[in-house]
């Protein structure tokens, strides 16, 4: 990790300060951690740094466009005990793709979320598309 700012050579500082997210004409602010530079200004965001703020910035995303958070897909696959791997088998989008959607380093596309809605408020019930998948798999 580099200790001076590589623009200007003053010292960086770790911390996490306010960064405000613009989506679609929404803001937001987050916390987001990186090397600042008071004397330019300039951010500096390693991998993990990025990495932290990935959740945020994609609910933010997903709140402004309506679709289902992080959290609120997790709780909709623990209510009816399936892992991730077997959401991804129900609801497509690749073997990696409910650990994606959890974490944010992905979102969901709507037919899935409305799926996961339909399913959250037993319009379609967890039985029927169980059997519905099956069918599509033999
Ligand atoms: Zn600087």
């Amino acid at each position: 990790m580099p200790t001076n700012c590589p623009l200007c050579g003053s010292h960086l500082i770790h911390e996490a300060r306010p960064r405000t997210i613009t989506y679609r004409d929404h803001t937001a602010s987050i916390s987001q951690t990186a090397d600042y530079c008071d004397s330019c200004g300039e951010a500096f965001l390693s991998p993990s740094d990025s990495k932290s703020t990935e959740k945020a910035v994609a609910d933010f995303k997903r709140k402004v466009d309506h679709l289902l958070t992080s959290d609120e897909i997790k709780e909709i696959r623990r209510k009816y005990k399936i892992t991730q791997k077997q959401a991804a088998t129900l609801f497509g989008g690749g073997i990696n793709a409910f650990s994606k959607y959890e974490r944010g380093e992905a979102i969901q596309n709507r037919s899935t979320d409305l799926l996961l809605k339909l399913i959250a408020d037993e319009i379609v019930n967890m039985e029927t598309l169980l059997k519905v998948s099956q069918n599509q798999a033999s």
